[in-house]
């Protein structure tokens, strides 16, 4: 196994081309060996209906992930079942791969949430997040965490395009902040999309788009 792993976490329902156009600039912007796609079985924040089977979605993760050989996908979630929280996969990679260096790859949205996240405290002790920018949300909207409090001189530069990159430290912490091109694409508009008939054409990849249709996805 090589040395430093990005891990994108979500539902992925469907992935597109926000998370695999973010995937690939951090895997540059970072030097990173590889980047894991990582389907959660269950996602302990999202109470939503309507969210297809998890071999749905992972087999949208590996045919969106086929064309890059930097990209795995990785069904650890959702072997292990149950609700899927992010400490005991980064556990789990942990002892698989020992020595093996892990970036945590979020967007801003979610890493908001972070301290509602089970074990979060210890779980930034164990690997790096990467938080990305997305449409809709600031940099400076990190200032509710009060951990983030000191970066606010450099959150406000992320904002105004004076920055594109952050390594913040809080003791063993640490948080980079990523300012990449935006891609207003959400598996929500999506969704929406499909069930009211309006093209969802060069938004994800061909291959996921022909499996949502062939397999009555979302509609
Ligand atoms: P939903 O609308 O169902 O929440 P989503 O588009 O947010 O779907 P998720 O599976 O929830 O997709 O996202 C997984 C991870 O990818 C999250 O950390 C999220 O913030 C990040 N992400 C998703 N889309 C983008 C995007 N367009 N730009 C940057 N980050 C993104
Ligand atoms: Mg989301």
């Amino acid at each position: 196994m090589s040395r430093k792993i990005g891990i994108l976490g979500g539902t992925f329902n469907p992935i597109h081309y926000g998370h695999l156009a973010a995937a690939e600039e951090v895997r540059g912007r970072l030097k990173l060996d590889r980047v894991l796609f990582i389907p959660s079985f269950q996602p302990p924040h999202k109470r939503e209906n309507n969210v297809p089977s998890a071999a749905y979605r992972m087999e949208m993760v590996r045919l969106a992930t086929a064309d890059n050989q930097s990209f795995d996908p990785s069904d650890i979630e959702i072997k292990r079942g149950g609700r899927s929280y992010t400490i005991d996969t980064i556990e789990a990679l942990r002892g698989s791969y020992p020595g093996i260096e892990l970036y945590f790859i979020t967007g801003l949205d979610s890493f908001l949430e972070i301290q509602t996240w089970n074990q979060w405290e210890r779980l930034l002790t164990l690997c790096t997040f990467v938080v990305l920018s997305r449409p809709g949300y600031q940099f400076t909207d990190l200032l509710k965490i009060d951990f983030m409090l000191p970066a606010q001189d450099q959150v406000m530069k992320l904002d105004r395009g004076e920055l594109v990159h952050v390594d913040f430290r809080a003791g063993a912490w640490n948080v980079y902040l990523e300012l990449i091109p935006l891609y207003d694409i959400s598996s929500t508009d999506i969704r929406t999309r499909v069930k009211e008939g309006r093209s969802i054409k060069y938004l994800l990849p061909e291959a996921v788009e022909t499996y949502i249709i062939k397999h009555k996805l979302y509609a």
